[in-house]
């Protein structure tokens, strides 16, 4: 029986490996997904499970629970050596094994873009996975906490400004999200005032959210700054070093919270470590039917798919154009891989992979939205309703769809949860001091990943 190796549990991965499940005879071949994770993170729900809308454990889809025929190796995988049709898997307990295949299908993503940044790598956290969202939300409740226990003035200011870098497509739902929890949760603190609380969006270009058209992109702007949001196009971050940062633009302010959303790397595991072509940007050089290769040279008995992947885009006008990195397609094409794959074990046609987009749909927090098909815009409440209803029936398995539908209706009629539970990261500290709190002095506040972790 064949083996089929999925490297990456992820949108495409997990797709893949739920639709082999589905469609493969029990004796056609065996499905082995690595990953270091037990579940698929539903990415889109990111910005939501930052502002407490949807539950950290909702946006993470167990494999164990959906994949119920695969064999799960939790680890990630470091080489992969396709001569001799095995792969290198780093455990995460013990040393590093090798694995051997029939067929791989590569579908690791990428990785959050860093840049060289003074101070980025010590104070900013990303938004790509569950921990971080967490993180970022207990980061600014903890923060409100704090500063309404301080007297007004540069600490207490610090702590009620929050930064983000990136106006893509997570920096602009992220920011949404942040700047509408922190709005509803200014009104729970009588010490504070709303007008103190300062948050920046810095882009190096001169429009957010690429994925819609100017006009659009310019209502998002000019609606995030009604809301009190601070948008700052044509600038970068020059330094974050302890917080403060500096702008190209000569701006300068100290943030307790700098979430990092410039946007996707090629995953290193994949594009250092493989004999398998990949393109300039590190992405896997995959043909229309997803199998890697050029036409001119395929090579057998590998497929690639999602943001690892260089895909052809057959519905772009330009030619060469490859397609977007986003969930529309990850799901897509990890489905048509899972069939492609099927096709050839049984001498059957492959199919190229062809999708046109079903437009832009983006949060901007609790009630707000903007959606995109070609030249129709919607605005507001109504797109904000079709993001939910989009997501909701996106997400997969009714178990899912069940439990964030639950949270919502929950949510709409007692409001989020504020609490922040940033003393998880520590459970021992209360048992050790036997509830002693020991007294910190104004310099011993720690800023960056110290204080978040
Ligand atoms: C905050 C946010 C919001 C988004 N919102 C939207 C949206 O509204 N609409 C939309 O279309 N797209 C959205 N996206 C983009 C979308 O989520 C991604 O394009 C999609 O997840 C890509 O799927 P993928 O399978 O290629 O990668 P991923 O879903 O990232 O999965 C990759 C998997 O590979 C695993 N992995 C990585 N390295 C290794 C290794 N070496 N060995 C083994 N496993 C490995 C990872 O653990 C992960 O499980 C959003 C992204 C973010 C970050």
């Amino acid at each position: 029986m064949r083996t089929i190796l999925v490297v990456g549990g992820g949108y495409a991965g997990f797709y893949t490996a739920w639709k082999l499940e589905k469609k493969l005879r029990r004796d056609e071949a065996r499905v082995v997904v690595v990953d270091p994770r037990p579940y698929m993170t539903y990415q889109p729900f990111l910005p939501e499970v930052l502002a407490g809308s949807v539950e950290a454990r909702h946006a993470a889809v167990s494999l164990r629970r959906h994949l119920r025929r695969t064999t799960l190796v939790p680890g990630s995988v470091t080489a992969v050596d396709h001569a001799h049709r095995s792969v290198t898997v780093q455990p995460p307990d013990g040393p590093r094994f090798a694995l051997a295949y029939d067929v791989i299908v590569l579908t690791a993503g990428a990785v959050t873009r860093k840049l060289a940044v003074p101070g980025v790598a010590d104070e900013a956290i990303g938004m790509k996975h569950v921990e971080e969202a967490v993180a970022i939300r207990d980061r600014l409740l903890t923060a409100f906490d704090r500063a309404a226990a301080l007297p007004a003035g540069p600490l207490r200011r610090r702590l009620l400004t929050a930064t983000f870098v990136g106006g893509g497509f997570s920096g602009v739902e992220g920011f949404g999200e942040l700047l509408s929890l922190a709005q509803s949760l200014v009104r729970r603190y009588p010490e504070l005032d709303p007008a103190e609380l300062d948050f920046h969006l810095v882009e190096a270009r001169d429009r957010i959210l690429p994925e819609v058209t100017d006009k659009p992109g310019a209502w998002v702007v000019r609606s995030l700054e009604r809301r009190g949001g601070r948008v700052h196009l044509n600038a970068q971050m020059v330094s974050a070093k302890g917080g403060h940062v500096v702008l190209s633009t000569g701006e300068e302010f100290d943030s307790d919270l700098i979430v990092w959303t410039v946007g996707n790397a090629a995953n290193p595991g994949v594009r250092n470590h493989t004999d398998l072509p990949v393109d300039e940007r590190g992405l896997i050089v995959v043909r229309a039917d997803l199998r890697i290769g050029t036409d001119a040279e395929p090579v057998p008995d590998a497929w690639a798919a999602g943001d690892d992947a260089a895909v052809p885009d057959l519905a772009a006008a330009t030619p060469g154009a490859t397609t977007v990195p986003n969930a529309q397609h990850a799901v897509r094409q990890g489905k048509l891989l899972a069939r492609n794959i099927i096709a050839e074990l049984r001498g059957g046609r492959v199919r190229p992979y062809e999708h046109h987009s079903l437009g832009t749909i983006a949060t901007l927090g609790l009630g707000r939205g903007i959606f995109q098909y070609k030249r129709i815009v919607i605005k507001g409440f109504p797109a904000w309703l079709m993001h939910r209803g989009y997501h909701v029936l996106a997400v997969p398995s009714w178990e899912r769809k069940v439990r964030v539908l639950a949270v919502w209706l929950t949510a709409a009629l007692f409001g989020r949860d504020i609490v922040s539970l940033v003393s998880v990261q520590h459970p021992r500290q209360a048992f050790v001091t036997g509830g002693q709190t020991a007294e910190k002095s104004p310099e011993a506040v720690t800023t960056g990943p110290a204080a978040l972790s």
